[in-house]
């Protein structure tokens, strides 16, 4: 069976559902293979989905991917960013309890 891209385009949503029929995934993934406009369609529907876009309501493929990219640099930056504030804070705790033990240590020595 030949698919055109816009029928498995069209399928994309299903298809990342698991709600197609064998055959139809199989007749996608076969022309996924042929077709390297759809391979990005269906990686970028990967992206815009982890992201809770729907690529389906985007009027444009390319506006959309566009769209999937700034997203997820942003997102990428969030997280960046998020790692620097996490990695502070655990290393301002871990210098606060050092500092803590060392206080302790003086202390219980200049009780003997
Ligand atoms: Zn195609």
């Amino acid at each position: 069976m030949n698919m055109t891209c816009e029928v498995a385009r069209d399928l994309a949503e299903l298809y990342h559902e698991g709600l197609v029929s064998t055959e139809s995934a199989r007749a996608i993934r076969a022309h996924l293979k042929e077709c390297g406009r759809c391979r990005r369609y269906y990686k970028t529907y990967d992206t815009m989905n982890a992201l809770h876009f729907p690529l389906y309501k985007a009027p444009d493929f390319e506006e959309a991917e566009a769209r999937s990219y700034e997203a997820l640099s942003k997102r990428l930056r969030k997280r960046r960013v998020f790692e620097i504030v996490t990695t502070s804070a655990a290393i301002g705790a871990g210098s606060i309890m050092l500092a803590a033990g060392i206080i302790l240590l003086v202390r219980s020595h200049s009780d003997d």
